[in-house]
């Protein structure tokens, strides 16, 4: 086992800058989870620290060891991937002892490890099997165990579980969270699934457009996001954003003109105040009527008891019940994109209705329009 740390690594294609300065250490033995919208370079930054691909710049240590001019075959690392390309003329013992195998292992090491391997994946009464007599989730299982019975100091895995269907996904999601408990090999993950990055990271690296935005636990990623593109990123639904306009105490949100929550209005109004964080005191100063997007997320907004409509008013265009809870879409006027919100299933809510929403103050967020940068 071994920490992996990345100094400022760059990779340019060509004229292409695929990922740019990326810079993190993932501690022995943690699970750290990459997301981020397709193409963001979550899959080079994995290539990398394998040795498939090559840093155009920075250093890249796996324990103490610098490796960026080692070869992928003595990294000790081992990737797992979507396709799980088993070896279809073998058994399933025969994949599982690959890899051993081709280092030298004698058999009397080999055999009790896949028999400790094939008990904690569940595939001991598989082991006599081809994998074209396997279901995906279980040959995806025994793709791990090829991974595991190496015993690498570290596991790198791209989207592993992205072929699987719904339920079998969710139960190869605990197992892996269980191994990982139990084995402790420092992993690297990378997925588009939030689920995924939520429930099995010990920390959260987004990205975008080849650049790290955030590192931070599930928790720190949802609830204190470090601008517009991870807030909405994370989260389902996503985060709705709103366009408002400060004037005059109000807030003016579409066709709307709301009465300003006091916590925005003691940085909006009056923005030169110490209080005022700095970039928003840099940004609305001496400047009445500039725009701010509000984040609020859906399980956040409250439906006001019908009479009541001191809310932000927003009209029904879709109801998809869930089951547990009811997602709700609705225009807010003079938006340009419906905003979602859940309601309890007994709340009778239909296409055409008027609501009226309330919230916290304390849940709004505020990004600037233009650079995404949080504000509030
Ligand atoms: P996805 O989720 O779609 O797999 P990703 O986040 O893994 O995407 P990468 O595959 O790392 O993204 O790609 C990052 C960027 O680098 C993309 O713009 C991609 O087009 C570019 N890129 C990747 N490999 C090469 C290559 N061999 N030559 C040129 N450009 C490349």
């Amino acid at each position: 086992m071994a920490r992996i740390a990345l100094n400022q690594i760059t990779r340019i294609f060509n004229a292409t800058t695929a990922i740019a300065d990326i810079t993190f250490e993932v501690p022995d033995g943690q699970f750290w989870v990459m997301v981020g919208p397709s193409g963001c370079g979550k899959s080079t930054i994995l290539r990398t620290i394998a040795g498939l691909e090559m840093a155009t710049l920075g250093d890249l240590y796996i324990g103490d060891r610098r490796v960026n001019d080692v070869p992928a075959r003595q990294r000790d690392v081992a990737m797992v991937f979507q396709n799980y390309a088993l070896y279809p003329h073998m058994t399933v013992a025969e994949n599982l002892a690959f890899g051993l195998r081709m280092r030298g292992a004698d058999p009397d090491t080999i055999r009790p490890r896949i028999e400790a391997v094939a008990k904690s994946l569940d595939l001991t009464h598989l082991l006599d099997r081809k994998p074209g007599q396997l279901s995906g989730g279980q040959q995806q299982r025994v793709a791990l165990g090829r991974a595991i019975a190496r015993k690498p100091q570290a596991f790198l895995m791209d989207e592993p579980l992205s072929n699987l269907d719904a339920q079998l996904r969710d139960d190869t999601r605990a197992e892996l969270k269980q191994l990982h408990q139990r084995l402790g090999i420092t992993t690297i993950y990378v997925t588009h699934d939030q689920t995924e990055a939520m429930t099995l990271a010990d920390q959260i690296v987004v990205l975008n457009q080849g650049r790290i935005q955030q590192i931070g636990t599930p928790q720190e990623i949802y609830q204190q996001p470090a601008n517009q593109m991870v807030a909405t990123f994370m989260g389902n639904p996503p985060m709705n954003l709103l366009n408002a306009v400060y004037l005059e105490n109000k807030l003016h949100i579409g066709e709307q003109a709301l009465p300003c929550p006091a916590r925005l209005q003691s940085v909006l109004g009056d923005s030169r105040r110490e209080s005022a964080p700095h970039r928003l005191r840099e940004r609305f100063a001496n400047r009445p009527g500039q725009s701010i997007n509000l984040g609020i997320r859906p399980e956040q907004l409250q439906i006001s008891p019908a009479g009541e409509d001191s809310g932000l008013v927003a009209q029904v265009t879709l109801v998809e019940p869930l089951g547990r809870e009811t997602l709700v879409r609705a225009m807010v006027p003079g938006e340009e994109r419906p905003i979602s919100l859940l309601a309890a299933p007994e709340q009778a809510v239909q296409v055409g209705d008027r609501l009226s929403l309330q919230f916290d103050e304390q849940a709004l967020f505020g990004f600037d329009p233009e650079t995404g940068d949080r504000l509030l």
